[in-house]
């Protein structure tokens, strides 16, 4: 089969090392790409992810059978209906699936329709109607504004002053529409599902760290580490969380006519109530994807093109026993301004060890030299029989990369090895 890869990203240079180990891997090819991604696949240059007809065009013209996309922005967009109607696989939703990640409001009408387990919830279209919801509610509680707002559209707010002045802030920004959540009280996990429409297979859980610094301080950004599985997630609450959240959630988009076919990403909060529904993403998670990939033990080919076509059921994924932890290098100053363009060496050095793997994301080729050209730089992954060894290694080869623009959080893994996870 001949794959196109669509992303930049750690996520994606962790999905093309794995694509990469197909047996059924024909021509792989990856737009844009990074230099990670170049040791698996050819990077095609010059076309955007936004431009659909260049890309729908560039698959017919370039024989390609299955199309791998790894960020949400093209999936929101509706490239997956533009391929299905040329007829090339695609994997990932259509637009009109994809609106459990792109729009709030819909996964929170969908789940009160279907009596899925999420945080009370009021929608309203004027910042009066919305403060005195808010008055009457009390803090804490939650304002949120609908779309893709990357994360940065929610506030958790304390006091019922900063809650007001949060939805004030949505239409003073334009927003039509602000949706006010119950807080909801627990350890957050991430659940990650393939979903061909009617089958749902679990497909690995991994927790990860939003905030920039070591005790969880600083500013949130798109995270900075991940660890799978995430041991809070027990066999029990696994199931509760497919048969009370998953699976109705796919029978509700069959039924309205929009049905799920990708990975289905449950940001799931693990309340005294059980697991609830902080949040649907349509995509693999970043850095997430790096922990899950390692783990997984099958053919990813094989395994996301059945999800694509409907052939789920005839799919049982393995995974492996050990755990797995990721350790994001960024630049210093990130999620704020940064610097690019610093020489990064010790990628070499750091993968020579034991379990351990560098996958790329803000890089770039200067000459031979790798630089910097982003936020979040390197994802420092390994493998280990514990979750404990996982962390020394990937804190090994961290140790063995020479960038002295960078940092990184040393603490990934804290909430998980300080309950006595091995
Ligand atoms: P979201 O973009 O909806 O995932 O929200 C971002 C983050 O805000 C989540 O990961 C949670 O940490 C927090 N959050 C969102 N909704 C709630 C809620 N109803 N109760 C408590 N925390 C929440």
């Amino acid at each position: 089969m001949n794959i196109l890869l669509l992303g930049s990203g750690g996520r994606e240079h962790a999905l093309a090392w794995k694509l990469a180990q197909s047996p059924s891997m024909g021509q792989f090819y990856a737009i844009p790409g990074n230099p990670g991604i170049a040791e698996h696949a050819e990077l095609i240059e010059g076309i955007p992810l936004s431009a659909h007809d260049t890309i729908v065009k560039w698959c017919q013209d370039h024989g390609i059978d299955f199309v791998v996309v790894g960020p949400e922005a093209p999936l929101v967009a509706g490239l997956v209906d533009r391929l299905e109607a040329v007829g090339i696989p695609a994997f990932g939703p259509t637009a009109a699936a994809a609106r459990l990640e792109g729009s709030k409001l819909f996964t929170k009408e969908l789940c009160k329709a279907n009596s899925i387990p999420t945080a009370a919830f009021g929608r309203f279209t004027s910042a009066a109607e919305g403060a005195a919801y808010v008055r009457q509610q009390g803090a804490p509680i939650v304002v949120k504004a609908d779309g893709l707002m990357a994360g940065k559209g929610v506030v958790v707010a304390l006091s019922e002053e900063e809650a007001v002045d949060a939805v004030e802030q949505v239409f003073a920004g334009g927003g039509t529409e602000v949706l006010i959540e119950e807080f909801m009280e627990g350890e957050e996990a991430s659940l990650f599902a393939l979903v061909d429409g009617e089958t749902v297979v679990l497909f690995g859980s991994a927790q990860d760290h939003k905030r920039a610094f070591d005790g969880d301080l600083g500013p949130n950004t798109g995270g900075m580490g991940a660890y799978s599985p995430a041991p809070v997630l027990t066999p029990e609450l696994e199931r509760r969380a497919l048969d009370e959240i998953l699976i109705p959630t796919a029978r509700a988009m069959v039924a309205a006519g929009a049905p799920y076919r990708g990975v289905l990403y449950a940001g799931l909060m693990l309340t005294a109530d059980g697991p609830k529904l902080v949040e649907y993403n349509c995509r693999f998670g970043d850095p997430e994807c790096q922990v899950l990939m390692p783990r997984f033990k099958g053919d990813l080919v094989q395994v996301l093109h059945a999800t694509a076509t409907g052939q789920l059921a005839q799919v049982t994924p393995e995974w492996s026993q050990d755990a797995a932890m990721t350790v994001v290098y960024a630049s210093r100053g990130y999620p704020g301004p940064h610097q690019v363009g610093s020489p990064i060496g010790g990628i070499e050095a750091a993968a020579e060890l034991d379990g351990v793997l560098v996958f790329q994301a803000g890089t770039r080729r200067k000459g031979v030299a790798l630089v910097s050209n982003g936020g979040r730089v390197l994802n420092v992954t390994a493998t280990g029989a514990t979750l404990g060894e996982a962390r020394d290694r990937a804190y090994a080869g961290i140790a063995r990369i020479d960038w002295p623009d960078g940092f990184y959080r040393s603490d990934i893994g804290w909430r998980a090895l300080g309950k006595g996870a091995r």
